[in-house]
Order: structure tokens, then sequence, then C-alpha cells
């Protein structure tokens, strides 16, 4: 039996801000019994109530940051057969956001010291610690510069989820909390200290999340200043595709629809016109309904989308955009929104029974990234029959291949070059096929609800990739 110990700032349905917190909810569980794999992460206030008090209490101990001790209590639950381990202060974490904060270089390197002090007290022994993303960056320097006395054997594992977000700080600022006196070259970056560099060099073995993405990290397009070292590292760096839970995300028992529905049933239909009362758009059965939920950043193409908001709209079709984000973008789609009330609904904030709703009811999924290291919404979109418009990039291109109406091959509909006219075009293609040849449209919705992407094919290569690791 292998152990490992998933470290991560979130997991579903704990706490969620994107696809690592549905990664983080799903993965663990999707290992057979080869692997035990557990969960820490912290204790947030924001972790619903009800979870909240399923909680144990393993005790307590102090983590030294600079030059005092800070609280962190220990707490465990079992969620549906996965263990979880959450660290508790109430300082760093009984705040209304996960993120966001002016300190959070601090909170999250106390997480990572917390983590590596806890685990002596944890009933469990991780033979691999599988860290993601830049909160839990300083786990692998850490574990490599600090701790290795302590855990002579301990391998560490770091996923990058998005390489846009890196945890850069200045020296003066974080450098108590790593105890460092001085800024060594693998955390250095343009006199700043970078933690995922850190993770990079330290880590044993780094993966991102679709092979796609692992080769265009080698691309300063991609590569967000940190290309050179993906390529130097590129012997320990593979790609491995995620997967969403099917049976969380499954149209015929989600709670949060209106009437679940099967592939065979016409059921799809009856959401479509509960999300248009809902939203109080024209209740046309016959319009095609084209769907966002995302965060409003510039990475989803939300500028491209800006830029050609018009022409989308004079087509005969109804936009449904769910999301929360940058000020720029929700105040630009709410006004839209407000001049095209029969056409357009733009709905800020994050409300996941709400983006199951919209799931259900649209025709389409649009997905214009500039860059999309995985996505898992253009997976769900076609578990709940709502067919991808993507850009190939990343994930997306890993994904979804273009729909040809002659060999009826591929699953979606995709644009190479980031530009909103080619966006466009796309979309008047897509639309077109759904009013012209319903028939066709129906062929891609059939295959839609038969794509799989459960866990198992990604679980079985982490499993390669930790065997390999430890030797096995
Ligand atoms: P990313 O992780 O870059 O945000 P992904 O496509 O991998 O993008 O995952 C996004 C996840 O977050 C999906 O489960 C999606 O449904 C969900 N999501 C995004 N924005 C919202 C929102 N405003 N409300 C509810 N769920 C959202």
């Amino acid at each position: 039996m292998l152990n490992v110990l998933f470290v991560a700032s979130e997991a579903y349905p704990f706490a969620k801000t994107g696809g690592m917190g549905d990664v983080i909810g799903a993965l663990p569980r999707a290992f057979t019994k080869d692997v035990d794999a557990r969960v820490i992460m912290p204790l947030y206030s924001t972790i619903p109530k009800k979870l909240r008090e399923t909680f144990k209490s393993l005790g307590h101990l102090y983590v030294q940051m600079n030059d005092k001790f800070d609280y962190c209590g220990i707490f465990t639950c079992d969620y549906e057969g996965v263990i979880f381990y959450f660290i508790d202060n109430e300082a760093f974490f009984n705040r209304p956001a996960l993120y966001g904060y002016f300190d959070d270089g601090e909170r999250f390197i106390f997480f990572c010291r917390a983590v590596l002090d806890a685990i002596p007290y944890l009933d469990f022994t991780p033979d691999i610690l599988h860290c993601h993303d830049w909160q839990t960056a300083a786990v692998p320097y850490l574990l490599t510069h600090q701790y290795r006395m302590i855990f002579p054997d301990m391998k560490s594992v770091f996923t990058v989820h998005n390489m846009k977000y890196q945890g850069v700080y200045d020296f003066d600022h974080i450098n108590g909390y790593l105890h460092l006196g001085f800024l060594p070259s693998d955390l250095e970056f343009y006199g700043r200290i970078n933690l995922l560099k850190g993770a990079l060099y330290s880590a044993d073995l780094v993966t991102t999340v679709s092979p796609t993405y692992a080769e265009e990290l080698k691309d300063p397009y991609f590569g967000e200043g940190l290309e050179g070292v993906i390529r130097e590292i590129s012997d320990r760096e593979v790609g491995i595709i995620n997967g969403i839970d099917e049976s969380c995300y499954d149209p015929r028992t989600d709670s949060a629809l209106t009437i679940p529905f099967a592939d065979s049933d016409n059921k799809k239909a009856e959401n479509k016109k509960a999300l248009q009362k809902h939203l109080n758009l024209p209740i046309r059965e016959d319009v095609p309904m084209i769907s966002m939920i995302t965060r409003l950043v510039e990475q989803k193409g939300l500028d491209l989308v800006a830029n050609v908001i018009h022409e989308i709209l004079q087509m005969d079709l109804q936009l449904v955009i769910l999301g929360t984000g940058d000020s720029v973008y929700e105040d630009l789609l709410q006004s839209v929104a407000y001049n095209y009330p029969d056409k357009m609904s733009a709905i800020i904030g994050f409300d996941e029974p709400l983006s199951r709703r919209i799931y259900a009811a649209s025709d389409f999924f649009l997905m214009p990234s500039k860059f999309e290291p995985c996505g898992l919404s253009q997976m769900i979109a076609m578990r709940y029959g709502a067919i991808p418009i993507v850009r190939e990039t990343g994930g997306l291109k890993d994904t979804i291949t273009c729909f040809d109406s002659k060999t009826k091959q591929g699953n979606g509909f995709c644009f190479a070059t980031y530009n909103a006219h080619d966006m466009l075009f796309t979309i008047q293609q897509a639309v077109s096929l759904y009013t012209e040849t319903p028939e066709l449209f129906q062929d891609l919705i059939k295959k839609a609800f038969n794509t799989h992407s459960d866990w198992t094919l990604s679980a079985n290569t982490y499993l390669a990739q930790y065997q390999k690791l430890l030797g096995e």
C-alpha cells in the first residue's frame, strides 16, 4: 500500500474557487486499493457548518514563523471514504474568502510549515507529499532544504494547475517565515521570492494537468517567466489530464437540477425552459443557448467576448454568463445584458447549484481561453449535453476535437488563433449546425453524453508515476 498525502488549499465540498478544488475533491477517491490517498488543507471558516460538525480534533502544536510561534490545531474527518485533515488557525483562515489578502504569502507559508510539523501527529505516514499550486509550493522546498533530517525518504510531487499564479513576494516580506537569511537562486525571481520556482526545483516530480500544457509551458507565451526552469527540469515534468467526478456531475441524479434527465428522454429541453423562466429570458425551445461559467479573468478569453459581444448578440441566440472576477468584465457584461434583456443574462457571483442548472439548460458551452491548463468545465458541459466551443489550447486541445459534419468525427467546435473574429466565426458555425441540421446536432449531443472523462485513467497514470518515484 502506497501512502499519499495531498496538500492543497482547496477541496470540494469543503472549499472551492475553481477546478483545483474539484480535482482534490475527486482524485483521492479514484485510487483503488493500491493507494491510501488522504488530503490536508486549511480549516477555513467558510467550510459549511454541516461539514465542520463532523470534524474531530487530533490535538494542536505551535509552528515557528520567524521569531514567533503560531497556534496550529489539527482536525480530521472521513468524507465519503477519504480521510481529510485540517490545519486550524483563526488569524489566518477565519476570513470571508479563501484568497486575496495582503498576507497570503504568510498565510500559506504558515500552512506549509504546519503540514510538515503536523505529519508526526497524524495516524498516517505518507510516502509521498503531493502538493498543488503555489499555496503549497513551500512544502517541497522546505522538505528538501529544512526537513530532510526528519523525513529522510519522503518524496514530493508538485502539480502546476495554473502557471499564472506563482506566489511572488518581496524578500523582506516573507524571508523570515521561510527562515532563509539570504535569497537562494532556486527561489530568486527578479530580486523577489518565487515560491513556485522553488517547488519546481525541489520536487522529485513535477506534473501539470494536460500533456499539451506540459509542452506549452516550455514556451514564453505560456511559461509566465518560468519557461527556462520548465525546460531545465523537463526530464521530471509530465502532463496528466484531469478527469471529472462523474457521480457528482450526473444529470440523472443531480439534485440541483429542476428536472433531472437522462440522454434518452427529452427532459433537457425542460431544463432550458426552467432556466429561461428563472432568468427572465424569452421561453423558446428552438433558440440556441450558449453559456459560460467561469472566473471572469483575462485567461478565460473575456477580452475576445467583449470585443465581438454585439456581433454575437445579432444572432438568434441566448447568451448566459455566470461568473465572478475582474470588475471590468463584471461591469461590462452586466451593462450589455441590460441592453439586450431578451438575449443575454449575466449573473455575477459564484453559485454552484445555478452553475449546474446552466450546464443542463445550455446547448453550447463557450471556452475561448487564452490558455487553459486542463479545464474541467468543457468536460462537465458534455456530461450535461452542452457542446463545447473552445480555443485549441492546453487541456481544451487534449479533450475537444473539431466536429466535421461530413465524417461526423469530433465532439465540439474549435478555433486555433486567439482572435475575436475567429471565435465569432466558430460560434456562427455552431449556431448554424444547430438551426440548419438538427439531426447532426442531436448526434453531437449523443456523443457528448457518451463521452467519459472519469478519473480512472488519470489515477492509473498518477499511480504509475508514484511507483516509479518510489522505485517499485
Ligand atoms: P479554473 O480552475 O481555471 O477556474 P476549470 O474549468 O478547470 O477552470 O474549473 C472551473 C470549475 O469552477 C468548474 O467546476 C466550474 O463549473 C466552476 N465555476 C467557475 N465559475 C463558477 C461560478 N461563478 N459559479 C459556480 N461555479 C463556477
